[in-house]
């Protein structure tokens, strides 16, 4: 028998009435055009649409517009992870001869690339104290070209001071980008703040389900935008129509669990102020924080989903604490809907010498709490005894 028709042979999408509520996800690589002069137009711009999906889809499109509108940006780009977007701005916008100067607590892997990648490039790099703008103009140079910081550090949750930055970036005509996971648009909005470029690491708190490796850039000049554009799709830094569809529902509901997530920090960094065994708790608005004047005047009173502690004892206690939490995930990430619980010292700071540690303050008994949005009091009760537990005798 002779089929009348292959089914290899693209489809045809039913035509229907009603539109889907759900964004479709879209995994396509390709798109057909339907002539050469089509084609030609979409390549010149005058056409809309999508023909590969490396330099563009309709999920990474849909989810780009939902982050503008939290950030107060135009045409950001999702990327394949947040280093992407690191990546995108470090790669795309400094060139050979170059200086890029950072804030020195910045998330491990941007360090790494400031220390070891940028410099095979030929882009010098250092970095300084981004909570003291003096010690950052001291570090600036004739050929300094960008600064990178992030607002709140990981895991000390340092604010950087980003008027003074910015004040000093704008002064020499240097470009201000802020990589606002830490943070994000429900804390600050760094576009708000004078900042050239905005980077995120959606897979932390924007997509908040620990299941899609993305990231965001926006820049506010067009010129920018387009180096960046251009970065991502040559580099291969773009994402996964899958990752970007996760993440948009995801997103729905980030402004709730951003908020309830805030409200279970603040009530446990209270709660283990007053408990036996801790040696000191770490809350941007908390009245004991070496920021709070200055996290209050940027942040108001949103300090964020995240609490440091520190307990007295050494690994062998920090051990006992995770194991006597074992509810609580004990994970080196953050963001996620659920707790988690990490140790600086063995994971994201162990690269680091331990003089460097301990004058950054990250003993074996600091402990960084990422909160979700369970029930506080279940919390509080489950950290005040596994600290009795990690603590006694
Ligand atoms: C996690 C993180 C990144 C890297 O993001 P990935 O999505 O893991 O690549 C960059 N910056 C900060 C502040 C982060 O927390």
């Amino acid at each position: 028998m002779k089929a009348s028709k292959s089914i290899v042979r693209r489809t045809r999408w039913p035509d229907s009435a009603g539109a889907p509520l759900v964004t479709p996800l879209q995994p396509s690589v390709v798109y057909a055009s339907s002539s050469p002069d089509a084609l030609d137009a979409q390549y010149d711009g005058t056409a809309p649409g999508y023909t590969y999906a490396r330099e563009g889809h309709p999920n990474a499109d849909v989810l780009a517009r939902k982050i503008d509108a939290l950030e107060g940006a135009e045409a950001g780009l999702v990327t394949g992870s947040g280093m992407a977007a690191v990546t995108a701005v470090l790669y795309g916008l400094p060139g050979q001869g170059d200086h890029v100067l950072a804030g020195n607590q910045l998330y491990g892997r941007s360090m790494r690339m400031l220390r070891e990648e940028l410099p095979r490039m030929g882009i010098a790099t250092d970095m300084a104290d981004p909570t003291d703008a003096a010690a950052m103009a001291a570090a600036l140079r004739p050929e300094t070209r960008l600064i990178l910081l992030e607002v709140v550090s990981n895991p000390t949750l340092r604010v950087s001071d980003i008027a003074g930055i910015a004040a000093l970036a704008r002064e020499r005509g240097i470009l201000l980008a802020v990589d606002n996971t830490f943070t994000t648009p429900r804390g600050l909005r760094p576009f708000d703040h004078d900042a050239d470029i905005v980077i995120h690491s959606v897979t932390k708190l924007l997509a908040g389900h620990s299941d899609a490796t993305l990231g965001y850039v926006a820049a506010r000049d067009p010129e920018h935008r387009k180096r960046l554009y251009e970065t991502a799709v040559t580099l291969g830094l773009t994402p996964s129509p899958f990752d970007c569809w996760l993440a948009e529902r995801g997103l729905q509901s980030f402004e709730l669990r951003y908020d309830r997530a805030e409200a279970n920090a603040r009530a446990l960094a209270d709660a283990l102020a007053d408990t036996p065994g801790v040696r000191r708790v770490l809350y941007p608005t908390r009245p004991d924080h070496p920021d709070h004047d200055r996290a209050v005047s940027l942040l108001g009173d949103r300090g964020g989903p995240m609490v440091c502690f520190e307990i007295d004892g050494g690994r062998a206690a920090a051990n006992a604490l995770v194991e006597a939490a074992p509810d609580i995930a004990f994970a080196p990430t953050l963001g996620d809907i659920g707790t988690t619980l990490s140790h600086p010292a063995s994971s994201s700071h162990r690269g680091l010498a331990p003089e460097t540690r301990a004058a950054l303050g990250m003993t074996e008994g600091v402990f960084r709490v990422s909160l979700g949005i369970e029930d506080a009091d279940l919390l509080i009760s489950e950290f005040r005894a596994a600290i009795a537990a990690a603590t006694a005798g």
